[in-house]
């Protein structure tokens, strides 16, 4: 295993110590000499707005001046073999990436055992130089980083290879092979560490937007398999394919295989209340006694309901698998639904609401950092679920994690996060509220916002204290008061 960060840390300062990091903001006396760098101004290479919300550069501890720095990806081509016969599965990707405004080590995330790694075609060390640093006290949050300071605004190739097995975050399943046949799914989490792209692909921040593809060869399979994705898919050859996503971030793309044999399908263009036309494609297994002809009629329904909400459909196209060894989940312009917890979860009606509200918030406007999560799963839980109970007496509770570089959307979002809006409703009115969403959801697809950023478009929309009183006790976790805003309405 790789989970030793302090020892990994270790490493690399003592392969650094030699060399004393400049300030963060040093960046006048340093060269470009590691990149691909055309001999232009340095920075003009930078654009600070693809990193206006990524953490800030922290010293690493126990350093004298060496910053873990956020990176901008801007392409990522990974390339995974499934041997199904051997279950030796292996992985590769080059990650093209420009440094920020700062000078540093450069961070990023994988959930799987590196075998090797290099920066701008130079081989690095596995042991001395690729660790993990945890800038978050949690370790669950640690990021994996290069022993190699980088000028800033330079621009970079990351190479790696890799096994592929179960990833080393919560909650995500195995790579699964039945009798030559595969069953795999990226089955992406929006909530955990480590649970989202970087689970099977190197990837960065959850603001961080880039192009992806994702090449996938079976070897030994037994039978036909379907590649199913929200990507474009093109057939590379017998047992090879390519997905492709041209703009995505590391909580958009889905990726699935299964047995060709076994799918269920529907597919069409549904005209929506807007007489707006959006083409579906839907892929079911397992969905037994409730039918596909069920869930497309289900699916578009609820999609319905949420057009006449929220207007246009925010998306060229909607894509659903439902079935069984999935999640519930929200993907760009795609959802998944596990029929299997049905009975534990409640309907399949409030389950395929909730995911496609997602593609208004939380895949249409989108929290910046992952602790901003809890907005869209409280947002979806108040306008689908049953109320909750929470009082203005009730404990302080944070959910939104402060420190900058917390990677988790905690799961009381969906109970206190829900209460949050009830709260504001009461106060004013659900009228009020799902009006003053309405026109924050609004802002447009893919617009990044922050949960300072929806409480101030709250307290100037209402125009009423229950709300910074709510976000002050159960978002921030305070007591008492909250002092006054530091926006103007
Ligand atoms: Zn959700």
């Amino acid at each position: 295993m790789e989970l030793r960060p302090s020892l990994a840390v270790g490493l690399i300062l003592a392969l650094l110590c030699a060399c004393p990091a400049p300030a963060a903001d040093d960046e006048g006396e340093t060269g470009t000499e590691e990149t691909g760098d055309t001999g232009e101004d340095p920075l003009a290479a930078c654009d600070p707005d693809n990193l206006s919300y990524a953490p800030p550069p922290e010293m690493i501890e126990g350093t004298e001046g060496l910053w873990a720095v956020p990176i901008d990806i801007e392409a990522i081509e990974a390339a995974l073999r499934f041997e199904l016969d051997s279950e030796a599965h292996t992985g590769s990707a080059r990650v093209q990436f420009r440094s920020g405004p700062e000078r540093g080590v450069p961070v990023f995330d994988l959930r799987q055992s590196v075998t090797s790694v290099s920066l701008d075609g130079e081989a690095l060390d596995l042991d001395s130089e690729l660790g993990w640093v945890t800038i978050h006290p949690d370790p669950e949050n640690r990021v994996r980083v290069l022993a190699r300071e980088l000028d800033p605004c330079t621009v970079h190739e990351l190479e790696l290879e890799y096994a592929i097995a179960r990833p080393d975050a919560a909650g995500l399943p195995s790579v699964l092979v039945v009798d030559g046949h595969l069953n795999w799914e990226m089955q992406l989490d929006d909530l955990d560490p480590g649970a989202r792209l970087e689970a099977w692909v190197p990837a960065g921040f959850v603001h961080d937007r880039h192009a992806l593809t994702i090449e996938v060869e079976l070897v030994d399979a037994a039978g036909e398999h379907e590649a199913l994705s929200n990507g474009e898919i093109e057939l590379l050859g017998p047992g090879r394919w390519r997905a492709s996503w041209a703009d995505t971030d590391s909580r958009g793309p889905y990726l699935r295989f299964t047995s060709a044999d076994i799918l269920e399908r529907a597919e069409g263009v549904h005209v929506g209340p807007d007489g707006v036309e959006i083409a579906y494609l839907f892929h079911g297994v397992d969905t037994d006694t409730h039918g596909m002809d069920a869930v497309e009629a289900e699916i578009l329904a609820e999609l319905d309901v949420w057009i006449e909400t929220y207007g246009a459909y925010p998306w060229p196209a909607l894509w659903a698998y439902v079935g069984t060894a999935t999640d519930h989940m929200e993907y760009d312009g795609a959802l998944t639904i596990n029929t299997l917890e049905l009975a534990l979860l409640g309907s399949r009606l409030r389950l395929v609401r909730h995911e496609l509200l997602h593609m208004w918030l939380a895949r249409g406007r989108r929290p910046a950092w992952a602790s901003d999560g809890w907005v869209d799963e409280a947002w979806a839980e108040y306008m689908t679920a049953n109320p909750v109970e929470l009082a203005w007496d009730d404990e302080p509770v944070e959910l939104l994690d402060p420190h900058p570089w917390a990677r988790v959307t905690k799961l009381d979002a969906y109970t206190v996060g829900r209460g949050v809006f009830q709260l504001i409703a009461e106060a004013t009115s659900d009228e009020a509220l799902r009006e003053a969403m309405a026109a924050f959801i609004a802002a447009g697809p893919r617009e990044l916002f922050t949960t300072e950023e929806l409480e101030q478009h709250l307290d100037c929309a209402l125009d009423d204290p229950a709300v910074r009183r709510a976000f002050h006790r159960f978002v921030y976790g305070l007591e008492g008061e909250p002092e006054a805003a530091r926006w103007s309405c």
